[in-house]
């Protein structure tokens, strides 16, 4: 095994592979793709046994679990199912901001409803003329003493059309140099959001995989929000947003390896049943190495995410010093060699491999949104980069030994 898991772990683990097999029916996964619905029933279900916001801690309707706990159960419903798998996730992973940003009240009223399933969270960073670079936003927040005022406009929002609650990256001082004079605000459906101003929700339609998620472009027209529902400090919204992808891009990217191993365990399958001119297809030279390579890619991609996901939990010094870096590898490597795999195991099944109905182009489709959002691959490398150009040398010897 990659890393030893405890006991607690695994039993978690096969709670989510047991929920899964039997929840995840391949063909209500097609219809929902196919009508483009989030399937909110499993999402409550999923909820309903602990698989949601399993990290928060207690008083918050979780179960004190670490972030490698999340990464197991995602990894195991990617697997079953792409779509299902990423909606699940995508559903409360949002909430992380909240979570460790948020004060006393906000965490409160918010969390625990994401860990019983009532609420879907979204966040709502890029907007048309800001994506890779959040270091300034149009959408301006103006201070009115006990409210904020809001006008902008934010795009490529997952969840749009059904969230109970968003968390939005405005400016609060435009003025401000690069990465400053932002902040984090929460809207919150069970306020009826807001009395004054409007909040319009479009879905941005036509898109290439996660189908059963919204992707939605909101506007904000003179929309007040209370002081109150401020995230954090005002100033340090870059902050909190830099805090949640260090985060997140780790649990992000157990979703390509879910979907990778899933599509894997069919191409195995497949080679080895399969036969042309007289044999198994996996006697092929061709086609034994190319499920060889896919393997040894899946078991490094498996490695370094349980690695990071247990070094992130444990907080260690010398990890959070290197987190950055961390998460930005495991971002970039997973999903990129996931896309391989996948790409492969549509070479293994020949001309099926083609249709949809064999679950594999799906998967190739879901996963390669995770290489875009949270920050894209050559985002990932820039950071790399960035700490490798200033890193002690010393320090990275010791690391490598
Ligand atoms: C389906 C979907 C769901 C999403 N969900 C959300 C969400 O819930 N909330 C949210 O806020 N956003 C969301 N996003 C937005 C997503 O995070 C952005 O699309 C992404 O960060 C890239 O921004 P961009 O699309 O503006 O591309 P750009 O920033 O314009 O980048 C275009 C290309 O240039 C490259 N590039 C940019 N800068 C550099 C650089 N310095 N060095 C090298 N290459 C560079 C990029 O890697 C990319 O290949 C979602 C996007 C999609 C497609």
């Amino acid at each position: 095994m990659i890393i030893d898991l405890t006991n607690e772990q695994k039993e978690i683990r096969k709670a989510a592979r047991e929920f899964a097999k039997g929840e995840f029916d391949p063909l209500k996964a097609i219809e929902l793709d196919e009508r483009h619905e989030f399937p909110r029933d499993l999402y409550k279900k999923a909820a309903e046994l602990g698989f949601i916001g399993l990290n928060y801690p207690e008083e918050y309707g979780g179960g004190g679990a670490g972030i490698l706990e999340n990464v197991l159960i995602t990894e195991a419903f990617c697997q079953a199912d792409s779509g299902i798998g990423l909606a699940l996730h995508l559903a409360f992973l949002p909430a992380k901001i909240v979570q460790q940003s948020g004060n006393e009240d906000q965490k409160r009223r918010i969390l625990p409803k994401v860990a019983s399933g009532d609420y879907v969270s979204a966040v709502c960073f890029t907007e048309a003329n800001h994506g890779s670079d959040l270091t300034r936003v149009d959408t301006v927040a103006v201070d009115k003493g006990d409210r904020f005022i809001l006008n902008g406009t934010k795009i490529f929002t997952t969840n749009a059309s059904y969230a109970d609650f968003f968390v939005v990256l405005v400016q609060t001082d435009p003025e401000a140099p690069p990465g400053k004079g932002m902040a984090t605000l929460l809207l919150e459906k069970e306020e009826k959001f807001s009395k004054n101003g409007t909040m319009e929700i479009n879905e941005m339609p036509g898109k290439m995989g996660l189908k059963m998620v919204s992707t939605g472009e909101i506007s904000f027209r003179d929309y007040e929000v209370p002081k109150e529902n401020l995230i954090g400090e005002k100033g340090r919204g870059l902050i909190n947003f830099l805090n949640f992808v260090d985060e997140s891009r780790i649990e992000i990217a157990s979703q390509s390896l879910g979907i990778a191993e899933g599509a894997f365990l069919k191409a195995l399958s497949h080679a080895r049943e399969r036969e042309q001119f007289g044999k198994p297809i996996i006697d092929f030279q061709g086609i034994g190495f190319k499920l060889a390579r896919m393997f040894g890619d899946l078991m490094s991609a498996k490695s370094l995410i349980y690695y990071a996901a247990r070094m992130y939990d444990m907080g260690s010094k010398q990890y959070k010093t290197l987190i950055p870096m961390f998460t930005s590898i495991v971002k970039y490597h997973v999903p990129e060699h996931a896309k391989e795999i996948i790409d492969h195991t549509i070479t293994v099944f020949g001309g099926y491999g083609y249709f949809l109905e064999q679950d594999v182009e799906r998967r190739y489709r879901d996963n390669r949104i995770v290489e875009v959002y949270e920050g894209t691959v050559e985002v990932q490398l820039n950071n790399i980069v960035r700490t490798l150009k200033t890193i002690n040398l010393d320090f990275l010897k010791e690391m490598l030994v």
